[in-house]
C-alpha cells in the first residue's frame, strides 16, 4: 500500500488567531477549510497530520522584527480549538515546535517525514509568506510533492503589507519557481 499523504498544519495556534499581539483577523475565515479537510482526509481517510508551532523563548531575536508571540508556557502556543481533535489522529506525532519561520530549522520535522515518508505534503496554515512559504521551500528542497490549498492559507493586512497583494506573489512564487501545486480550493483534494 501506498504510505499515507500528510497534512501539514502551520501555526494554526491561539497566538495567531485568538489571543496576543499577533492574533489576525483575517484568518479565522481559513479555519473551517482547515477543518473540512482534516475532516475528510485525515478522520475519515486515514491521511496523517503533523501539527508544527511556534514556542518561543522571551528575547528571541525574531521579536527584533515581529512583536513578542508564542512565548512557551503560555496560552498562545495552543492549536486552536477548533483544531485541537485532531491532535495526534493515526498515530501522527502531536504538536512540533519551531522558532523559525522554515519549520525544518531547530526541529524534528525532518525525522518525522524521513520515517513517514508521504507521498503528497499539502501544506495549510499561517502566514502564507512566511512560515507556510518557508516550509514548503524546506519540503520541495527535500523533493517532497507539495500542494498548497489557497482557502487553507491567510496572512495579515498592514502598512505595506497588503494580504491579497502579498498571497498572489507569493502563490506565483511558490507554482513557479519551488514547483508547488497551488490550488483553489482543499475541496480539490
Ligand atoms: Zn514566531
Amino acid at each position: 500500500m501506498d504510505n499515507p499523504n500528510l497534512v501539514l498544519v502551520i501555526d494554526m495556534l491561539k497566538g495567531f488567531h485568538d489571543m496576543g499581539k499577533l492574533a489576525n483577523p483575517r484568518t479565522a475565515k481559513i479555519i473551517s477549510a482547515v477543518r473540512e479537510l482534516l475532516e475528510r482526509r485525515v478522520e475519515r481517510d486515514g491521511w496523517k497530520v503533523v501539527f508544527l508551532g511556534d514556542q518561543h523563548e522571551r528575547g528571541d531575536k525574531e521579536f527584533k522584527i515581529f512583536p513578542e508571540h508564542c512565548i512557551l508556557g503560555t496560552e498562545e502556543v495552543e492549536i486552536i480549538d477548533e483544531l485541537k481533535r485532531f491532535l495526534g489522529v493515526n498515530d501522527s506525532p502531536v504538536l512540533i515546535p519551531k522558532t523559525r519561520y522554515d519549520g525544518f530549522y531547530n526541529t524534528y520535522l525532518d525525522e518525522v517525514l524521513s520515517a513517514m515518508r508521504p507521498k503528497m505534503v499539502i501544506v495549510v496554515g499561517v502566514c502564507t509568506d512566511i512560515c507556510v512559504l518557508y516550509t514548503a521551500a524546506g519540503l520541495r528542497e527535500r523533493d517532497y510533492q507539495v500542494i498548497v490549498p489557497k482557502d487553507c492559507t491567510e496572512t495579515y493586512s498592514a502598512p505595506g503589507h497588503n494580504a491579497k497583494r502579498v498571497k498572489r506573489l507569493v502563490y506565483g512564487h511558490m507554482k513557479d519557481i519551488l514547483g508547488v501545486k497551488v490550488i483553489k480550493s482543499q475541496k480539490e483534494i
